[in-house]
């Protein structure tokens, strides 16, 4: 097969990227949709992407069928010969090269069963990191910046760095994306010898953190740069209240904050085909429709006094879930509704859950991931709810923005770097945003929504806050002027 991806087009730099999840492939959590858009928007920056995934059963299962580019190679991971196919599609100009190791991701699930963590998943992902290189060089890959994303590809700069690479590639600059430091790979250094590193990588301290190997803290140090996905996070983790042990190590390095967007094709008012009608900033009039229809689908009394408030998302502690149990009885006491949707914690769900039927008809609980019923809360609410303890950057506020739904949010990270309060700057305000995790402080927040509400005002700034650009383009251009800096400080680094 003659590949695409090995010969440059018009754009000038190619970068490979390394990631466990995409959209539409395979998609557990907010990663995906940053590695689903990201790439496409980074070739009208003038840069091809090449994404690398494992080829997990679900990408099969939904139906895609990759096509086998012919190369394969053998790695010993592990003391196992373990041979791999490499696969591929071209979506949208950006090329997705699928690693087929069937022993290792042939498997049901993505990391394991819900709530839990395949036992091999140090060895599944430290194969997936050395068959990134092992098959970009099979390829012939002309690369010019390898970017990673998250502890499974955390290991790809160790390898190059302590691995048996050409010299070719062990000169290839490399950028880390965290995109959430709560996860971060850690296993018992019993496993060290599986992972085919240099003994260096161990005695060198890059790689254990209190007694444990971690995957993040590797990629961390050995990385040429890190990034995160905003520039309040990359503040706030490199402090020791949020750095989860590794602020000292963000704070050496530095660590460049860049906001992820969302895909406007995916979301919007005007096109998105779940909703009862269809709007736009210039006339959101059909949200009315939209909130009487969910209404009547919910079973929720149609009271046009009462704000609706509704909170999307995991239901765990990062995301203030049991905030929101806790202050639900004195939300609907107040008159508002409420509707959540979201999976997580047992006891956060029993207890939206019970609260829900005490108040038939004024509150609405959901445990489940439901992308339809999701796209009718975020085009029926009033406000949409984010009381996270923290947040790398979070994607429902954005995307709430763009249905008209204004957001009320605890400031921490991404949320305080794409909402500003409408009570001290109501020229430029777009939500409502309040500090620390209590109850009351929830509460007061939505009193303050709730009055803007009653007053009238809301309809007022809908129009503005729909038409804010929070789509990819921004952030395209800046992960492009980024790679062109590090690009240049790694020849700087080899020509002293
Ligand atoms: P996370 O930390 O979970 O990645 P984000 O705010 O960055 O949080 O992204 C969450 C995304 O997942 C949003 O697009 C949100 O609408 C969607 N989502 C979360 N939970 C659900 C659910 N239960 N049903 C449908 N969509 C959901």
């Amino acid at each position: 097969m003659t590949m695409a991806a090995g010969t440059r087009g018009d754009e000038d730099l190619s970068v490979m990227m390394v990631a466990a999840e995409a959209v539409p492939f395979a998609k557990v959590g907010g990663l995906a949709d940053v590695i689903g858009a990201l790439p496409a928007s980074l070739r009208e920056a003038g840069i091809r992407v090449s994404v690398f995934l494992p080829f997990y059963r679900e990408i099969r299962k939904k139906g895609f069928d990759p096509t086998p580019t012919g190369s394969r190679f053998s790695l010993l991971h592990d003391g196992i010969d373990r041979e791999c196919r490499i696969l591929h599609a071209e979506r949208d100009g950006v090329s997705f090269f699928f690693l087929d190791e069937p022993d290792f991701f042939d498997r049901e699930w993505v990391y394991g069963p819900p709530g839990g963590e395949y036992p091999d998943s140090a060895l599944r992902f430290s194969f997936f990191c050395r068959s990134c290189l092992a098959a970009a060089e099979k390829m012939g890959l002309e690369v010019d910046l390898i970017h990673c994303h998250d502890w499974h590809a955390a290991l790809v700069p160790l390898y190059l760095k302590f691995a048996e690479v050409s010299t070719l590639q062990a000169k290839i600059p490399s950028l880390l994306t965290i995109h959430n430091l709560a996860y971060q790979g850690r296993f018992d250094p019993g496993l060290f010898p599986s992972l085919g590193l240099g003994r260096e990588a161990l005695d060198g301290g890059y790689l254990e953190l209190w007694g444990s190997l971690n995957f993040l803290k590797g990629g961390i140090l050995t990385a040429d740069a890190v990034s995160t996905v905003s520039p309040a996070y990359a503040e706030e983790i490199t402090t020791p209240e949020q750095g989860m042990g590794m602020d000292p190590l963000l704070g050496e390095k530095g660590v460049r904050g860049i906001l992820n967007g969302i895909d406007f094709g995916l979301w919007n008012p005007e096109t998105d085909p779940h909703l009862a009608v269809n709007y736009s900033s210039a006339d959101p009039s059909g949200k009315t429709a939209n909130l009487k229809a969910l209404r009547e689908e919910l079973g929720l009394d149609p009271l046009p006094e009462a704000p609706l408030f509704a909170f999307i998302g995991r239901l765990v502690h990062q995301k203030g879930a049991d905030v929101i149990a806790g202050g639900m009885d004195e939300i609907i006491r107040r008159g508002f509704q409420f509707v959540v949707l979201g999976s997580g914690e047992r006891q956060v769900e029993e207890s939206l859950l019970s609260g829900a039927a005490r108040h038939r008809k004024m509150a609405f609980a959901r445990i489940g991931f439901d992308d339809e019923l999701a796209r009718k809360i975020y085009a029926s609410a009033d406000f949409f709810l984010m009381p996270s303890r923290f947040e790398p950057c979070g994607l429902g506020q954005m995307i709430a923005m763009r249905y008209g739904c204004i957001p009320v949010v605890r400031a921490t990270g991404g949320l305080r770097d794409t909402v500003t309060d409408l009570g001290s700057d109501p020229e430029r305000g777009n939500g409502f945003a309040f500090e620390g995790d209590t109850v009351q402080g929830l509460l007061e927040a939505l009193d303050r929504a709730a009055g803007f509400f009653r007053e009238g005002r809301a309809g007022g700034v809908l129009p503005r806050i729909m038409a804010q650009d929070n789509s990819w383009g921004h952030s395209a251009e800046a992960y492009a002027r980024f790679y062109r800096e590090i690009i240049e400080g790694k020849k700087g680094e080899a020509g002293r």
